[in-house]
Order: structure tokens, then C-alpha cells, then sequence
């Protein structure tokens, strides 16, 4: 098989060293890895199909991969897999003004579709906290949202067309150019969220918007975090929806700080981070009245960005909360559950008394404005005693944010971190549905195979 493979792409595009093998032997997720048994990079979605027709052929399975920066173990390998990683597809293919899309390969950087739009005047608003590593592929593969969620949606929202390869190698399109298009059933949407267990994306057409004409962002302090969650909602009740509404809680403030030095109170309880964007007047007046809301809920502070230097300093801050964290302990275990944002803060407590109960050091942020929070495990993996605690701990958290109406990841996928909640979401008829469908369009169980279910 190997010598196959080297024929078909070329012996340059095949990795089968040890040496080489052990960067692709884990993802974003702590705790997680296993050697591949070979990683191999296709050009073009013909050389995707004739990757997996072979696989197909030998039982292989193959596990796709982006830039790894995923967070639910989605391309961590499986014993004996080949990895199908998709950074040489790498092409900007059609920016369409007439049409609004962009036609990218599935292995193109987040950064860089944003910035082709921004080139010509579009936005693309989807924006990962990984957006300068992550791929488009694995945004889809993943549903990835972001910061300016809350407005604009998900990625989901701008996919109109997408290229798959299925795991018996023929190549698919789904959707296209229409604005409406109800022919047949909506199977590119199956794709999205799919996480590289239905099919391997390799082409995606996007939708575009105008670019907002005018920004403001603002820096609200708290207190408390109560103070924070009563603003988001009364932002919310004055019928104002700003594109993003993050939140840092005091431990991710004070860790973000000393890593990225912008500036933020230390001894702050709770900071949000808040843009509107729009028309120049309708953003002065919704930025007039979100710091009226924030002061009159209990604000220490509220700080408006000078400019758009400082505001994209705000913002770099916020996306750096992850890696700021990661330096303070050898393991960070990075969870997204997610609840109605009406039950954001009970969350936030019970995270809160939960981390205290199992004597765990944990930190909070997240897209406040989606309900959507980051409950950070600072630990320590050679700990067994602690990383049990974690998991209990973890347990409880998924457990209550299913009481509340939530969901087990707002954004992270299942993969392999949290495939043991699935059944416990979806109940026993959905969850055997999930299971038929991926039956149907791998028979083998060859595309990802023990990811999102045994
Ligand atoms: C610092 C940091 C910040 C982050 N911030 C956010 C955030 O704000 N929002 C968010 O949603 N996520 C975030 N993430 C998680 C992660 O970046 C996203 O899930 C991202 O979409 C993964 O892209 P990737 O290219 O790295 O995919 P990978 O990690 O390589 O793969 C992820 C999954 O997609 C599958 N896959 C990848 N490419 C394809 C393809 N072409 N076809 C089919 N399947 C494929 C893989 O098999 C795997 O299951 C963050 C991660 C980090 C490390």
C-alpha cells in the first residue's frame, strides 16, 4: 500500500518515519494520541479519491486532517490509520463579486479567506479563535463558530456549496451559486458537522457579505460575574445584537494579561468584550447605549478602543485566552459547553462550585452572547488522581448543562473527548439514526472510524 501511494502522489507526499509520523500523532486536545501508520498529502480531489479507494481496497482507515488545532480528538489518529492531511489543497480558486462567493480547497487557512474578502471589499465573518491556523476543511468538518457568532452565525451559515469525496472515492457536489435551491434533500448540510466520519471535504464554495462600514469595541469591567451575565441580557432585551459579546473571568483576565500585556485590570471579577458593527451611525448609537447598559448594570469600568489598532489589540487579547492558559500548568483541558444564554450564569456558578468540590483549578471564558462557555482545566496529565477528579468533574458540568437545555459542545464537535455524552444528548432513536447514517455512506467504517460513536 505504501509503495501505491508513493506512485500515486509521488514518494515526497508520503510520510511513513517515526520522526515524521509523531506531528501527527495528537491535535489541540489534551491527553490524546496515537502514532499513525502513514500521512500522506493529496493535491486534488482526484488523488483524495484515489487515496481512499485504495484504503477502501486494504480495510485502512483514514483519518482527514486539517492543521490539528481541533479540540474534541476528531484527528487524532486510530490505531494503524492512514492520515489524509489536506494542507496542499490549498488554492484560492473563484472570488465571485457578481455573486458574492468564494470558491476555496478544502486545505486554505480561515486568515486567509478573510483576508481575499477583505481584499475586495466582502467579509467572511466566521472567526475561530484559530483562525491563523485552522483550515476552511476543518471548520466545516467541525461547524466551527466564533467570536462574532452571536450576529453572523456559524460557519455552517456561509457554506452554499461543498465537494466531497465519499469513502467508496466518488466525488460529490452539493449546493451551489442559488440563493434558493430545494432539489432533493439537503445532504450538504449532513457534511457540515460531520466531523471527516461521512466524507472528505476537498472543495468549498462560500457566501460573502458586504463589509460593515464601521466598527466600535468596547471593554466592560465587573465585579461579579452576575453583574457581567445581567448586562449580556439587558443588551439583549434593548434589542441590540452586537457581533460579538465575549467574557474572560478573573483567573483568564489575570492569565491573558501577563501573556499579552494590553493593559487588562487584574483585579477585575469579570470582563466583557463587546463590538458592534454596522452602519457608522447605527453603530455610534448602539455603542452609545451598550455603555449606558454596562454602567447602569454595574460596571467598574467601561472603556471605548481609541482606534481600530487598539480594538484589533482587545480582540487578539481575548483569542489568545487559550494559549495564555496553557502556560500555567503541563495540561489544558478545554471544554465547550454550551446552555441557553438565559442560564449562562447559573452555569458559570456551577462550573464554578463544581472545580471547588473536586479541588480543581479551573478558569472560564467564552462567547458569552451564545451561551457558549470554555470551562478550562488547568492540570496535569501524569496526575492519574487529579485526571480523575477532571473527569468526574467533567461529568457533572455536560450533566448540568443537559438539565439546563444545553448541549455537550457548542462548537468543538464530539470526536473522541465526548463521544460518551452523545447518547446521553440525543436520546436512543436520534442517536441510532446517527449510527444508520454513517452506516449507509461508509459501510466499511473506514472515515474516522470510533469518532462521535464506538
Ligand atoms: C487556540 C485555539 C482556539 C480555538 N478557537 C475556536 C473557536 O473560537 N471556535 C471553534 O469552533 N473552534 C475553535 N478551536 C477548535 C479548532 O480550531 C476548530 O475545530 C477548527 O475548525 C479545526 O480546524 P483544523 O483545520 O485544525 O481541523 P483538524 O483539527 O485537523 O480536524 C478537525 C476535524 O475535522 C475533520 N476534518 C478536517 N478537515 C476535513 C476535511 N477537509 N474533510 C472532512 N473532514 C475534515 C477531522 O477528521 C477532524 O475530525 C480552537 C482551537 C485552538 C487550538
Amino acid at each position: 500500500m505504501i509503495a501505491e501511494l508513493a506512485r500515486l502522489l509521488g514518494p515526497e507526499n508520503v510520510l511513513t518515519e517515526k520522526e515524521d509520523l509523531i506531528a501527527y500523532s495528537f491535535d489541540g486536545t489534551a491527553a490524546l494520541r496515537q502514532l499513525p501508520r502513514i500521512v500522506v498529502f493529496p493535491r486534488h480531489a482526484a488523488d483524495v479519491s484515489a487515496v481512499l479507494k485504495l484504503a477502501r481496497a486494504h480495510r485502512a482507515p483514514v483519518v482527514t486532517r486539517g492543521s490539528g488545532t481541533g479540540l474534541s480528538g476528531g484527528s487524532v489518529p486510530v490505531e494503524g490509520a492512514l492520515v489524509l492531511c489536506l494542507l496542499k489543497l490549498d488554492k484560492i480558486l473563484e472570488l465571485d463579486p457578481r455573486n458574492l462567493t468564494l470558491r476555496v480547497e478544502a486545505g486554505v487557512i480561515t486568515q486567509k479567506i478573510y483576508e481575499a474578502a477583505d481584499a475586495a471589499g466582502l467579509f467572511y465573518p466566521p472567526d475561530p479563535g484559530s483562525m491563523k491556523v485552522s483550515t476552511i476543511g476543518g471548520n466545516v468538518a467541525e461547524n466551527a463558530g466564533g467570536l462574532r457568532g452571536l450576529k453572523y452565525g456559524v460557519t455552517r451559515d456561509y457554506v452554499v456549496g461543498l465537494e466531497v469525496v465519499l469513502a467508496d472515492g466518488s466525488v460529490c457536489w452539493f449546493g451551489g451559486k442559488c440563493v434558493k435551491d430545494v432539489a432533493g434533500y439537503n445532504l450538504r448540510d449532513l457534511f457540515i458537522g460531520s466531523e471527516g466520519t461521512l466524507g472528505v471535504v476537498t472543495q468549498v464554495l462560500l457566501k460573502l457579505l458586504p463589509k460593515p462600514a464601521a466598527r466600535q469595541t468596547l471593554l466592560a469591567t465587573y465585579a461579579s460575574m452576575e453583574a457581567a451575565a445581567e448586562t449580556v441580557s439587558a443588551i439583549i432585551a434593548a434589542k441590540i445584537i452586537p457581533c460579538t459579546l465575549e467574557f474572560l473571568d478573573r483567573k483568564t483576565i489575570r492569565c491573558v494579561e501577563d501573556y499579552a500585556h494590553v493593559g487588562l485590570p487584574t483585579d477585575a471579577e469579570a470582563l466583557l468584550l463587546i463590538e458592534a458593527d454596522g452602519h457608522p451611525a447605527a453603530v455610534a448609537e448602539d455603542a452609545a447605549q451598550i455603555e449606558t447598559l454596562c454602567r447602569t448594570h454595574g460596571a467598574a469600568a467601561v472603556k471605548r478602543a481609541a482606534n481600530d489598532e487598539e480594538a484589533a489589540r482587545l480582540t487578539a487579547a481575548r483569542r489568545s485566552a487559550f494559549s495564555a492558559l496553557a502556560r500555567t500548568k503541563p495540561t489544558t483541558i478545554l471544554e465547550d459547553a454550551t446552555v441557553p444564554r438565559s442560564e449562562l450564569a447559573k452555569m458559570i456558578r456551577f462550573v464554578g462550585q463544581t472545580a471547588e468540590k473536586h479541588r480543581l483549578d479551573v478558569a472560564t471564558f467564552g462567547h458569552f452572547g451564545d451561551g457558549n462557555l470554555h470551562p478550562t482545566f488547568l492540570t496535569d496529565e501524569r496526575d492519574p488522581a487529579e485526571m480523575h477528579r477532571v473527569e468526574m468533574a467533567m461529568r457533572e458540568i455536560f450533566g448540568h448543562a443537559l438539565s439546563l437545555g444545553g448541549t455537550i459542545t457548542g462548537e468543538h464537535g464530539v470526536g473522541l473527548a465526548k463521544k460518551a455524552f452523545l447518547r446521553q444528548q440525543l436520546g436512543d432513536a436520534s442517536y441510532a439514526l446517527l449510527k444508520q447514517i454513517k452506516h449507509v455512506l461508509d459501510p466499511e467504517n473506514i472515515l474516522n472510524p470510533g469518532k462521535i460513536f464506538d
